[in-house]
């Protein structure tokens, strides 16, 4: 059997990542992607977090082919017949190196699977790997049709399926009640239309989340990302609430729906459709992380459920590239050591334990029982509108005191047992 150091399979940002930082130290590295390209099949709402890798290959992030740095940040929140937006704009946001950046990931990782080559790693496109190869109770490579490459160490970096994980004993099979599918357009517009539309200076770009009737009430939302010359729109929506609700939504239902509501209707006017996908998304948080590792292998990404959605921040890229960073110095230190062993790559859970990634998620335990709370995504939405509703109108009669316009609709909508019982769950947030 032909043998390499390490092969990583999945052409993704986590699996692009431990190559780039295995390559780059002079290992041989092999990634297996089963796309016509790295990218072909990846789906993400949009926004790379770059701040919290900033630190991790520094000579990258300043040519990546970014699409926006995000400087506008707003959150919709949609009731029925009424929406509040909140808006962010702050020179803090773009001021120094930006906090984030809109991407579009056939772009970004064709152009890292093109770093990895520079390095000397090889990428091997249309390839789609079968099995991960087990003797003596490790794993030693892996089967792609009739061909079986063996490898010191297999970065299992496949997404949120877990196709070759599960059966091989690494990871659970994953459960639809800590998942979600998000249905995503790519949608052309000039340059110009996006920074009229979402009120930006040339080249900044702006995020934008929504809640409420979006889902009609499910558990999930709406996104949507300015790219250079092109909005990423999409709905998210828990497999679970789905099905629990018994609804016969079909995805392009979902999406279609949104993109005809009053509120999104203008945002899109005159724009044409260039792409449409649909991914699940681990939402589990991190009680459903797996063991990261062990004989001969490491779980990096997505299939290690690294993702995070703390309802006004949506994160996974950031966490996908950090462990395939760190990925890459546990196998690198193995190497050193001589030893492939659990033992000899265990220092990558505990490199991860001690960054952002399992502190981020540690951090956030609480947001996936939050998730839950029906009320989150109809009632609280609505009643945010009714209660500036409040505020902002003038009657027939006298008008009330201000503040006691407010708190009668604070008493109304949000001074309830239920809505208590929510705060006391927050209190975790
Ligand atoms: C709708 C949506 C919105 C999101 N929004 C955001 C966001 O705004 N910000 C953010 O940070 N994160 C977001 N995420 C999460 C983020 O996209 C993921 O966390 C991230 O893509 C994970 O990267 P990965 O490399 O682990 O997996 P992937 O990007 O899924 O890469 C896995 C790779 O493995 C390949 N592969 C799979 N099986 C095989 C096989 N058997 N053989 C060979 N190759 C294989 C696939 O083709 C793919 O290229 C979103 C996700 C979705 C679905």
């Amino acid at each position: 059997m032909e043998k390499v150091e390490c092969i990583v399979v999945g052409g993704g940002l986590a699996g692009l990542s431990a190559a780039y930082g295995l390559a780059g130290a002079g290992a041989e590295v092999m990634v297996l992607e089963r796309g016509d390209y790295a990218g072909a099949k990846n789906v993400t709402g949009g926004r790379l977090y770059v701040s919290p890798i900033r630190g991790f290959y520094p000579e990258l992030w300043e040519e990546a082919p970014f699409e926006r740095p995000v400087a506008r940040e707003l959150i919709t929140m949609m009731g029925d017949g009424a929406h509040t937006t909140f808006e962010l704009a702050s020179d803090h946001l773009v001021a120094g190196p930006p906090q984030s950046y809109t991407v579009v990931r056939a772009r970004l990782d064709q152009w890292l699977a093109e770093k990895v080559g520079e390095k000397g790693g090889m990428v091997v496109p249309g390839m789609k790997v079968d099995e991960l190869l087990r003797k003596d109770g490790r794993i030693v490579g892996i089967r792609a049709g009739e061909d079986e490459i063996g490898a010191d160490v297999v970065v299992v970096a496949e997404g949120v399926l877990r196709l070759l994980a599960e059966p091989a004993g690494l990871a659970a099979r994953p459960d639809e009640k800590d998942h979600a599918l998000g249905y995503k357009e790519v949608i052309e517009l000039p340059a110009g239309v996006i920074e009229d539309r979402w009120n930006l200076n040339p080249g900044e770009g702006a995020a934008q989340l929504f809640l409420g009737t979006v889902t009609d009430g499910m558990m999930g939302g709406g996104f949507l990302y300015t790219n250079k010359e092109s909005i990423s729109l999409g709905v998210v929506v828990g497999m679970h609430a789905m099905k629990a609700d018994g609804r016969e939504i079909e995805s392009h239902q979902l999406l279609e729906r949104f993109k005809e509501l009053p509120q999104i209707k203008p945002l899109v006017a005159g724009g044409t459709v260039a792409e449409y996908s649909a991914h699940a998304i681990p939402e589990g948080g991190i009680a459903k992380v797996p063991r990261l590792y062990g004989d001969g292998y490491v779980l990096a990404g997505d299939a290690a459920g690294l993702s995070l959605n703390a309802l006004v921040t949506v994160r996974g890229m950031d966490f996908a590239i950090a462990s395939g960073y760190h990925a890459a110095q546990a196998m690198l230190r193995a190497k050193a050591a001589g030893d492939f062993s659990a033992a000899g790559l265990a220092s990558y859970e505990a490199a991860l334990r001690d960054s952002f990634v399992l502190k981020d998620l540690e951090t956030a335990r609480a947001y996936p029982q939050f998730m839950e709370v029906p009320r989150l995504f109809r009632q609280y939405p609505t009643a945010v509108s009714r209660l500036f509703e409040d505020v902002f109108t003038v009657g027939p009669g006298p008008t009330p005191p201000l503040v006691k316009k407010a708190w009668r609709g604070v008493k109304r909508d949000f001074l309830r047992p239920s809505t208590l019982q929510d705060a006391w769950l927050a209190r975790k947030l």
